[in-house]
């Protein structure tokens, strides 16, 4: 109702000093939080606001404070600082912690009135008896505002940070069942979503919010590397059409130029790429791990001011990266799996400006990842869970692949892989753009393979 959204940006306003909701999801999340009538479940990107869900909604419970598990202590860190900043009353359980600093919250903790809105905890130390005793103890005096799970895909096998640990979160919402949960997470596909539900045995049905994966300014497309006759020129014409106008290019200053990203899988890759690309004439840096930290740090920054307009890179390069005027994002390989594929792709756009994403494929590619890949998984044999994921790489691999040698929709590869609906492409890839095109492609593709 209007009441409640008028409280929840007095409070917003009060304790954070901000003025609106950072999206409309933010703002529906934490309305339903606040309602306490359902576990909340929230996916939304880096950077987006997540603490947000659970603080705003903890501050608001009166005299009862919010559990927040977290997987890492300089996470845990970096939230206590700022909160304490704000002057919210936030503290931590952990192993790093003095004996004095240990009791002070332990004192306030079993204090008649707890001063303490955030207890942050790594999964690890709630497990402990000492934590279960005290939680019973806070819940018997009716002290337990929320928990909350943050990065809450490390429950899940199917994540790429699964810790363990995590798994007997579980036992505490079933101990605990008038507690209502709120998991926040960046990552999640379908299959992590679910096993985040079910693992922590939210209770259903859980009210989601999720920020959808379609980015419509984004035109994917696949090109077949057996089709193409000279790679660096095929590399260059494409950059530059993404970059539009040389003289419209040239009259920008040089931070608001266009600019692009091409991804190799190998250094020796992307160093041939970026001589090959610059020869063409339009200049292209080299980045990866092999450079020295110093080095990689001025070739990024040659790159974000906009001195070089390329950036020929393995897949260590991106994160944290926040350039908004990437207009391409280029796979010279097949990218690990639809994840990283997602993910490294759309680093393009940003800005919402019309953008491209290409990825160039090739059978020699395939095969030489999957025996890389296909080692793994001997070298994992008989070692349980290494064994599990050394599989999982494999098979995610092994998908992606097949989706490049097929004409399906490419925004919905993302959709299925999210569990969003199919989106509305509107000829924003090869296939629904020119369906017929893409087949014949395809064709061609395979004729040529046999040869
Ligand atoms: P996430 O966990 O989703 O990566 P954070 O919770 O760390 O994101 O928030 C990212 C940044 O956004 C923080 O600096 C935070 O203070 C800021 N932020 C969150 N909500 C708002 C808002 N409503 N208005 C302005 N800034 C906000
Ligand atoms: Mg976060
Ligand atoms: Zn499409």
């Amino acid at each position: 109702t209007q009441e409640s959204t008028v409280l929840e940006l007095k409070e917003l306003k009060k304790h954070f000093g901000h003025t609106k909701f950072k999206s409309e999801l933010q703002e529906k999340a934490i309305r339903c939080a606040v309602k306490k009538k359902q576990d909340v479940y929230v996916s939304m990107p880096t950077g987006s606001g997540k603490s947000l869900c659970f603080q705003l909604p903890g501050l608001m419970c009166e005299s009862q404070l919010t559990i927040v598990f977290s997987p890492l202590l300089a996470l845990i860190k970096d939230q206590i600082d700022h909160l304490t900043k704000l002057r919210v009353p936030a503290d931590s359980l952990n192993s790093k912690m003095t004996l004095k600093e240990r009791d002070r919250v332990i004192m306030d903790l079993r204090a008649v009135k707890t001063k303490l809105k955030f207890l942050y905890i790594t999964p690890e130390q709630a497990a402990t008896k000492f934590f279960q005793e005290l939680l019973q103890t806070l819940h018997k005096h009716n002290k337990l505002g929320y928990f909350a799970v943050d990065e809450a895909h490390c429950v899940s096998q199917w994540g790429h940070d699964f810790r363990p640990d995590y798994l007997k979160l579980g036992e505490l919402r079933s101990k605990y069942p008038d507690i209502v949960w709120l998991a926040l997470t960046a990552t999640a596909s379908r299959e992590v979503r679910d096993d985040i539900y079910k693992q922590l045995r939210l209770h259903q049905p859980v009210a989601q919010f999720s920020t959808p994966s379609f980015r419509k300014n984004l035109f994917y497309d696949i090109v077949y590397k057996n089709s193409i006759e000279d790679d660096f020129q095929h590399l260059a014409d494409f950059a530059q059409h993404c970059l539009g106008d040389v003289k419209e290019f040239k009259a920008m200053a040089k931070p608001q130029r266009g600019c692009g990203i091409i991804y190799c899988r190998t250094r020796d890759q992307v160093e041939r790429v970026a001589v090959g690309v610059s020869k063409q004439g339009i200049g292209a840096v080299a980045y990866h791990a092999g450079l020295k930290t110093a080095e990689r740090t001025s070739v990024q920054e040659a790159w974000m001011r906009g001195d070089q307009p390329i950036i020929c890179a393995t897949n260590s390069f991106g994160m944290g990266v926040d350039k908004a005027s990437v207009r391409f994002v280029i796979h010279w390989d097949v990218p690990q799996n639809v994840a990283a594929y997602y993910q490294e792709s759309g680093r393009a756009g940003r800005d919402g400006m019309q953008s491209y994403c290409r990825l160039y494929y090739g059978r020699e590619d395939v095969r030489s990842i999957r025996f890389l890949l296909q080692n793994d998984v001997h070298r994992a044999r008989g070692r349980g869970d290494k064994e599990l994921l050394t599989e999982r790489a494999l098979k995610q691999f092994e998908k992606i692949s097949d989706f490049c040698e097929s004409t399906g929709c490419r925004h919905k590869l993302f959709a299925d892989f999210f569990g969003d609906p199919a989106p509305q492409c509107n000829g924003q890839c090869d296939v629904c753009k020119r369906p017929k095109n893409a087949e014949k492609a395809l064709e061609m593709f395979h004729r040529l393979c046999m040869d």
